[in-house]
């Protein structure tokens, strides 16, 4: 990968400077662009895409409209201001500023998911009766396990809704760092199938709770999710999705 992804370390960073190591047409009006690092979360592993704002020669120039993880490099889908005098070259350099609140809210969301999967750990359910598959955190954000709960009638959209609750008012802190594969072998609660090999390995822990495997974008303590509750519990085909909003 050419691109240095600063989002992966640094979430809370809104703006970067740049420079532009790829630009391609995209359509008529279109364009993509590699950058040699961004601060851009690139759609995937269940979190949306970052939008924002690029600028050069002193002003507003393109509109990222879509970041995207392609053969194992970050591209930024540009919409020229004035399509008509769009003109970037490989070699320059680039100001990015992303929309912070569709981030942020997409950090929180993206946060609550995990925290509903650390509430059904601490519950004692994940990783041995429900096996971690995957979430997305999105507009219906959900996270989806193999296996079945017929046998733990008990757990009810209160109980898990109130686990939850209980890790957001402990303020708890939540840390990640890059580590090898036998570190999130030895360390995570479980490893989820189909770990990215494009992007670094990366180990989230929250405090006193665990660590797992993750490549998104996270808010720093569990406070700043707000409330979550869980809307939904469905099993189907030896699947358990559970569906939550903030
Ligand atoms: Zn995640």
């Amino acid at each position: 990968m050419q691109t240095e992804p600063v989002y992966l370390s640094e979430p809370y960073l809104r703006r970067m400077s740049a420079k532009a190591l790829e630009i391609l047409p995209e359509s008529a009006k279109r364009f993509r662009l590699l950058l040699d690092n961004t601060v851009f979360y690139p759609m995937g592993g269940g979190q949306p895409t970052d939008q924002g704002i690029l600028r050069w020669d002193d002003s507003p120039q393109a509109k990222v409209y879509q970041v995207m993880m392609k053969e194992g490099e970050i591209w930024h889908y540009l919409e020229p201001l004035q399509p008509e005098r769009f003109l970037l070259e490989v070699g320059q350099q680039v100001e990015g500023e992303i929309d912070w609140e569709r981030r942020y809210q997409n950090m929180r969301v993206h946060t609550g998911g995990h925290l509903v999967d650390f509430a059904l750990f601490r519950l004692g359910l994940v990783p041995e009766i429900l096996k971690p598959l995957k979430g997305d955190h999105g507009k219906k954000p959900f996270v989806l396990y193999e296996g079945s709960l017929a046998s733990h009638p008990k757990l009810s959209l209160d109980i898990l809704t109130q686990a939850v609750a209980e890790l957001i008012k402990e303020e708890r802190k939540l840390s990640w760092e890059f580590v090898p594969l036998e570190v999130l072998q030895n360390d995570a609660i479980y490893l989820q199938p189909g770990l990215p090999i494009h992007k670094p390995l990366r180990k989230l822990t929250l405090d006193g709770v665990g660590s797992v495997a993750d490549g998104g974008t996270l808010v720093q303590n569990t406070a700043e999710v707000g409330s979550l509750t869980v809307i939904a519990i469905d099993e189907k085909n030896g699947q358990v999705k559970v569906s939550y909003q903030l």
